[in-house]
């Protein structure tokens, strides 16, 4: 403004040029280093004479000027003068109050800059002052963490637990995550705090000392610090770290004791992680890393065990209560019965002896007799077991399952079924090595026995013989005024039977059995198998109680609702008293033989027991299996190198068949090798099966059983060998033959593919034609094919047609659907698979 005002002066200073004027330029500078030439006039002459009038209202200059002017200058009229003076004057006082206007903004910003200035060193002040108080904290917080972890590190040396080194690390290593953030916070956080000077500071630091590096610039950082105080930069960085470690502890499943609810946490035996969790009310993912701070790598579907548990429970702040998993059984009933419950029970009996000596024979002949059955002329059944009633009334329970496995293993299994053993011996033959282990059997269980002399119908028959050769093995039977009862019979011929019948009735009077038939029933498992009709079925033997329809039971590692119970005549009743032997369908998997029966009163428990008894059975098998391998290392290691073993592991369709097996197998071996049994078992071949045959480097057997998808899978990859049977005399032969070293994994059969079917359609002169899917290899029309219905052989035979749309085709691959009948089989269904397989005769290497 004052600019332009200006200019217009010098326009019309240019103007009065005719005056006789002297005009100069002076220089005028202004703030901020403005400046600009302003141009001077002087008048040489006064030309005008003031008029009386104007000298007093003029000021004091303009009186003179024009009192030095006098009438000399005629040149410019009074009035154009006074113009210009006024002109001139208010010029000089715009000028005036521009300066004015300037040190007044002046003055402004130079307040307003120390007001900001105040006001950071306020902010800094305050922001030092919070560092130190959460030094203070963080620090007396470690120091507590300290003396947590120390406590802990004691308890857990206590415990025999993890080390410790680790746990210290933990305490310690939280501080150290947030640090990558601090890097970017300290400069944000000293940059605003720093006024100018120190800026300058930097500044100066930089610029002196050239490309100072990191260090050289944390060091002119620490200036800014400096003026805050000692220690600063350190106060301020410790406290950032326990604040956001706070923070991330707040957002992220705490550590934090202080908020918490202490909980009681039940730890039993052993407990899944997220389960764990699930008790503490954690998150599954802050208990995986408390336990990874523990030196633990365990997912949230491992299995922790207990001391672990209350390990990371302590640290979590939770209270322990420990239990024991075996406290789940507690449900099952142990009230002793008082002797006014008790009532008389049949005797069960085992037949044993040694082989050919007619024990079969004889449990026939005991069953001929059973004058019931008789009468009603129904057709018994084999469920394993079976009562028959003596004519004077009595009951007694056989056991249909000869043979010293059965006996032996059921004792094993915590099964003490039999009551009186019956000691076949054949008359024409004389005391053999299986018929001195039935003694041993017997006299370790501590049963009584009663001795049956066999087959005195024969013409060599000599039963003084056998009295003689039982003296040999402390068997005194009463002719030989020994206590054990003796009786001569004839399976064949029916002979002697009722006296038989007679001594087991008097023996069991003397051992005066009993039971209580008003509670809920425990009992045995006797024989068990996988039905491909009905299911798991199992033969139990109640022991105890009654068993009726619609109890809930545990039996082993499984449990069931009685569905169904079918005594041995092959007839439904709804309930089944003391030592009476039923069929119970309604199991929700195949127990074992020797499995203890016991009624629970919910689904619940049932449940609970069940998971509680697998688990136990699988961390079992596990250590059974590093076992063997431990055992063979060492046997190997050891001088017997004489004697190999060969293990094996056998799954069969039905107990029966496993039994026999086993017992043929434990025949085989001789003085240089032994054929060892790991394990045996009902049903398809799973994946535990393949796992503990590959810890042993076992072979596994499929009796009339095949391995389910996933353990075939497995055995593929581990390259184990599983062989498959449907004939006891092959399986004998070719174990014989590889136990003795002659066999190398000769192939009989290959596996060409899997089919399965999706419908069954009926068709005219045809028959029942499956339409199947291949999934797996390729169908050809001349292999052979089994039918597998839940992994178990059901039918074996050749095709009748192999059809791809309407024509018959040789080979059907893999992915294709296509339409199968079998020869001269009618019963498939929907689901079954169609295993296709081709023998191959290869040539036996002596
Ligand atoms: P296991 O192996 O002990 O069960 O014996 P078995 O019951 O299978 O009998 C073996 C063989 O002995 C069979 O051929 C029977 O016929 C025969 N046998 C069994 N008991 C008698 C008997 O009392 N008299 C005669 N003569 N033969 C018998």
């Amino acid at each position: 403004m004052s600019d332009n005002k200006g200019s217009d002066g010098k326009g019309r200073t240019v103007g009065t040029r005719g005056g006789g004027t002297e005009t100069s330029r002076v220089r005028q500078s202004f703030s901020h280093g403005r400046s600009k030439s302003v141009v001077v006039e002087k008048k040489r002459k006064r030309v005008v004479v003031p008029k009386p009038g104007t000298a007093a209202t003029g000021g004091g200059n303009a009186a003179q000027v024009r009192a030095a002017q006098g009438g000399a200058s005629k040149g410019l009229a009074d009035s154009e003068i006074e113009r210009r003076r006024r002109a001139l004057m208010a010029a000089k006082a715009t000028e005036a109050e521009r300066v004015a206007k300037e040190k007044e903004a002046e003055e402004r910003r130079k307040a307003e800059m120390d007001r900001l200035r105040e006001e950071k060193e306020a902010k800094e002040r305050a922001e030092a002052e919070e560092a130190a108080r959460l030094k203070a904290e963080a620090e007396a917080k470690a120091m507590q963490e300290a003396e947590e972890a120390k406590r802990k590190a004691d308890d857990a040396a206590r415990q025999k637990a993890k080390p410790r080194g680790k746990k210290d690390e933990a305490v310690v290593s939280p501080a150290d995550i947030p640090a990558p953030p601090n890097e970017n916070e300290g400069p944000r956080r000293s940059a605003p705090g720093g006024g100018a000077p120190k800026r300058d500071d930097r500044r100066d630091d930089r610029g002196g000392k050239g490309r100072a590096g990191g260090d050289k610039r944390r060091q002119g950082k620490l200036t800014i610090n400096q003026a805050l105080g000692e220690g600063g930069r350190q106060k301020s960085l410790a406290a950032m770290r326990r604040r956001q470690e706070r923070q991330q502890r707040k957002g992220g499943g705490s550590n934090e004791p202080r908020e918490k609810i202490v909980r009681d946490v039940q730890v039993p035996d052993a407990i899944m992680v997220s389960e764990l969790a699930n008790r503490m009310a954690e998150r599954v993912a802050a208990v995986v890393k408390a336990l990874m701070q523990n030196g633990i790598m365990a997912t949230q579907n491992q299995t922790i065990d207990a001391d672990t548990a209350e390990l990371i429970v302590e640290e979590f702040g939770h209270k322990v209560v420990r239990v024991s998993d075996a406290d789940v059984e507690d449900v099952i009933t142990t009230v002793e019965d008082t002797d006014d419950d008790l009532e008389g029970r049949a005797p069960v009996i085992t037949i044993m002896g040694h082989v050919d000596h007619g024990k079969t024979s004889l449990l026939d002949a005991i069953r001929k007799t059973n004058v019931v059955s008789g009468e009603a002329g129904g057709i018994t059944q084999h469920i394993g077991a079976y009562q028959i009633t003596t004519e004077e009334g009595a009951k007694l329970t056989f056991l249909d399952t000869p043979g010293h496995a059965a006996f032996t293993s059921m004792r094993a299994r915590g099964a003490q079924v039999t009551d009186i053993v019956i000691l076949v011996v054949a008359a024409d033959d004389s005391v053999m090595p299986q018929t001195i282990e039935a003694i041993s059997h017997a006299k370790a269980a501590g049963v009584p026995m009663i001795v049956a002399i066999n087959k005195i119908d024969r013409p060599g028959a000599d039963p003084q013989k056998v009295r003689t050769q039982l003296l040999q093995h402390e068997v005194i039977v009463e002719e030989m005024s020994g206590d054990v009862l003796d009786v001569e019979v004839s399976a064949v011929e029916g002979t002697g039977l009722d006296k038989l019948l007679e001594n087991i009735t008097l023996q069991a009077e003397l051992l005066e059995l009993k039971a209580n038939p008003d509670r809920e029933a425990s009992g045995a498992v006797i024989e068990a198998q996988l039905d491909t009709g009905r299911g798991p079925v199992a033969t139990v033997l109640v022991q105890n109680g009654t068993l009726k329809r619609g109890d809930i039971f545990v039996v082993g590692e499984q449990w069931g609702k009685v569905r169904a119970l079918i005594n041995d005549q092959g007839e439904r009743v709804d309930e089944a008293g003391p030592s009476v032997p039923v069929e119970v369908l309604g199991l929700n998997g195949t127990p074992e033989a020797g499995d203890v029966l016991n009624v629970v009163p919910d689904e619940g428990r049932a449940r609970e027991i069940s998971e509680y008894r697998q688990q136990l059975a699988k961390d079992k098998r596990a250590a059974a299996g590093a076992a063997t391998t431990l055992d063979q290392l060492l046997a190997k290691a050891k001088a017997d190198e004489d004697v190999s073993e060969l293990p094996i592991v056998v799954k069969a369709d039905v107990q029966g068949s496993a039994e026999a097996i086993v017992q043929a197998m434990e025949k085989i071996g001789n003085e240089e090798v032994r054929v060892r049994v790991l394990h045996s078992g009902v049903g398809a071949i799973t994946e535990s099966d393949v796992t503990l045959a590959e810890a042993s480097g076992a072979p596994i057997i499929g009796f009339n059983v095949r391995a389910n998808a996933p353990a075939r899978e497995s055995a593929n990859q581990k390259g184990l060998e599983i062989r498959y049977y449907s004939i006891i005399y092959d399986l004998v032969d070719d174990i014989k033959a590889a136990a003795s070293g002659l066999l190398s994994a000769e192939v009989r059969e290959t596996f060409i593919g899997y089919a399965e079917i999706k419908e069954v359609f009926k068709v005219s002169n045809v028959g029942k034609v499956a339409g199947c899917v291949v999934t797996e290899g390729v169908a050809r029309r001349s292999a052979g094919v089994r039918l597998l219905r839940d992994n178990v052989v059901i039918h074996e035979g050749t095709l009748k047609t192999l059809k791809r749309f309407k024509d018959e085709v040789k080979e059907v691959q893999s992915g294709q659907e296509c339409g199968m009948a079998f020869e001269n089989y009618e019963d498939i269904r929907q689901g079954d698979v169609i295993e296709i397989f081709e023998t191959e005769e290869v040539e036996r290497t002596l």
